[in-house]
């Protein structure tokens, strides 16, 4: 049972990200604060078990350096981030690997190289370079049918339609094509790949929480 202390401006239930991200804006706007967390740890559905030797991360997979948010409230040094290259490699009948040319490291370039047409690297471009933040989300065109209509249909199967499955957590991609192609900004641009806290990502909570 969580103890609510009473003599605060604002009381926050949960220190996960959300939690922790409202109580460093309120605390830097003067207000006294004050956390219940139920669990013994903060960072909620990012955390990391030490089991062996091995970090071992529950669920939360990547940080995008490019995320706004993230950029205003972590300290990227004290976090220590450990960088994948910008790419993927794809496990289904067979490896494959992909990304961009000339770019995508040796070491990383498992089995057979995935490659998408000229047409889809030019739309990569124009969606990494033309995708501000969807402030109101107004388009119906569900990420589904955008990919399919105008990626070529081997990325979308063997690449794209599996990896934003797994960032919208949506099987079916309904999301709004807005949050794709800002999606895809964030990954493709912004001084960063896909990133990772090289201590565990407890540091990210402890870090969003000491500062
Ligand atoms: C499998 C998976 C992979 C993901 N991968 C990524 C990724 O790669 N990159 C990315 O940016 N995001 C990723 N996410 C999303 C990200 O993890 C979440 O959006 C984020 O952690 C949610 O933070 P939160 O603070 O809203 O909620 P939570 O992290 O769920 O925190 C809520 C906190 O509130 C506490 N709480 C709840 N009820 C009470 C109560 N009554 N009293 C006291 N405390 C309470 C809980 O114990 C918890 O600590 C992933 C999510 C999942 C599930």
């Amino acid at each position: 049972m969580v103890k609510i202390h009473m003599d605060v401006d604002i009381c926050i239930i949960g220190a996960g990200v959300a939690g922790l991200s409202a109580a460093k804006l309120l605390y830097e706007k003067g207000y006294s604060i004050y956390v219940a967390e139920a669990q013994e740890k903060v960072g909620g559905r990012i955390q990391t078990d030490w089991i062996n030797g091995y970090l071992c991360d529950h669920g939360f997979q990547v940080i995008l350096p490019s995320y706004p948010s993230a950029k205003r409230l972590l300290d990227y040094r004290s976090l220590n981030l450990g960088a994948y290259p910008r790419g993927a490699v794809i496990f289904s009948d067979q490896v494959e690997w992909f990304g961009p040319p000339l770019m995508y490291p040796r070491r990383w370039q498992f089995g057979k190289r995935l490659s998408p047409s000229f047409r889809d690297w030019i739309c990569f471009i124009f969606e990494a370079l033309d995708s501000p933040y969807p402030k109101q989300i107004d388009e119906q065109k569900t990420t589904y049918d955008y990919i399919s209509e105008r990626y070529s249909p081997t990325l979308v199967k063997k690449f794209l339609l599996p990896f934003f499955q797994g960032v919208f957590i949506d099987p079916n991609c309904l999301v709004s094509a807005q949050l794709f192609r800002y999606y895809w900004r964030l990954f493709a641009l912004g001084g960063g790949s896909y990133t990772v806290p090289r201590n565990g990502r407890n540091t990210q909570a402890t870090c969003q929480f000491n500062s």
